[in-house]
């Protein structure tokens, strides 16, 4: 069977394992397993699913949703302050980044990743054929993006697209505004800032659309709403941009519950506020801990996980152990930039002491 030929030399996305396999495994219930590997919120959005559990037995499923999600798209117009024609509803971030590809790169395009970052923007290029320039993020300040390379590389490789992450996964620094101005002025090419994790940090570049159709902002309900499962994402850019981006947009990719159960949470902002603040000073506290802890290094953040470095231990045996106690986080040890590291997912009080726990004691146990 031929496929195509893109995939010669082609690195998947990869996860970690699912809680069934790691309880076969293991040998531990399956319910007892903490993913803290997915960034993603501990907090289940209870209110907002009563709310919709009300509605439910009205809504249209037997139609397709509005095509242009005009309800949760106002929503949102409101929630990020633009116009609502600088907005495409997506089916979660990742098919923003899907939608973004088949709208800059064409076969053997190359394509600019600040790296380490978000490993889908590689992916979601490659599959189209686009060839990935890799521009390594400085050690001074710790993992900013090279801005000024990304510039040089990009005018040189006639690049087509910059992906830039704001705050970046997994290293979790924030991009300075001025630093992006320059770039989309310098680089007359899609900018691809995905801000998936933006309001924990509080910093976005959103502004930037205004005056810079090249700018494009992709973010998701996935970390902060608490609502990965749901599927929903979106994309904030300049109206001519939204025109073109709208060519390859699938008509129906989100489905009718979950653009109820979103607009929901749009409606009650301050629910989202008030966990986002949770996983902030969790945040806080926990890499105060990490740091007393010897052998491990953690890196500061502004989203909701720490990557962290083991200095005298192998990550993967960490790792592993952690496994074997239930407690599930990503392993960074393949990473290029993030050799020997680790990062965990910042969630509720007491699932980040169970993990610090046994990070504690694993790493006192194997001395
Ligand atoms: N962008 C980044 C930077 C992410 O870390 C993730 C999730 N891991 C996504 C996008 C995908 O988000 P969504 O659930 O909205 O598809």
């Amino acid at each position: 069977m031929k496929i195509r030929s893109v995939f010669k030399n082609f690195s998947p996305y990869s996860w970690e394992l699912s809680n069934k396999e790691i309880a076969e495994i293991v040998g531990i219930p399956d319910d007892s397993i903490i993913r803290l590997d997915t960034n993603t919120s501990p907090f289940i959005p209870e209110r907002w699913l009563n709310k919709l559990a009300k509605e439910l037995v009205k809504l249209p499923v037997n139609q397709y949703p509005d095509t242009k999600y005009t309800t949760i798209a106002d929503a949102l117009s409101k929630y990020c302050n633009v116009d609502v024609d600088n907005i495409i509803m997506t089916n979660g971030a990742d098919e923003a980044i899907d939608i973004v590809v088949k709208t800059f790169i064409d076969c053997n395009d190359k394509f600019i990743i600040s790296t380490p970052t978000y490993s889908m923007f590689r992916i979601a290029a490659e599959i189209l054929g686009g060839k990935a320039v890799e521009v390594k993020r400085k050690g001074d300040p710790l993992f900013a993006d090279d801005i000024d390379e990304i510039i040089r590389v990009g005018k040189k490789e006639k690049a087509s697209a910059v992906f830039l992450c704001n705050p970046n996964n997994p290293t979790g620094n924030s991009i300075k505004i001025n630093e992006l101005r320059k770039l989309a002025m310098e680089l007359d090419c899609g900018i691809i800032v995905d801000e998936a994790y933006y309001e924990f940090s509080g910093k976005s570049v959103i502004e930037l659309i205004a005056d810079h159709p090249n700018v494009i902002i992709i973010r998701t309900l996935s970390k902060a709403f608490s609502l990965a499962g749901a599927r929903i994402g979106y994309i904030v850019a300049n109206k001519d941009t939204v025109n073109k981006l709208n060519y390859v947009r699938p008509p129906n990719s989100l489905s009718v519950i979950s653009l109820k159960l979103g607009t929901i949470a749009l409606s009650d902002i301050q629910q989202m506020k008030d966990w986002t603040k949770k996983i902030v000073s969790e945040r806080k506290r926990c890499y105060a801990v990490l740091e007393s802890i010897n052998g491990i290094k953690p890196y500061t953040t502004e989203a909701n996980f720490i990557p962290f470095k083991l200095t005298e231990k192998r990550a993967s045996y960490v790792h592993k152990r952690l496994m074997e106690k239930g407690v599930v986080v990503r392993n960074l040890s393949e990473v290029k930039g993030l050799e020997n590291c680790l990062r965990f997912t910042i969630s509720t009080k007491v699932n980040n002491d169970r993990f610090l726990t046994e990070l504690k004691n694993i790493l006192k146990n194997s001395s």
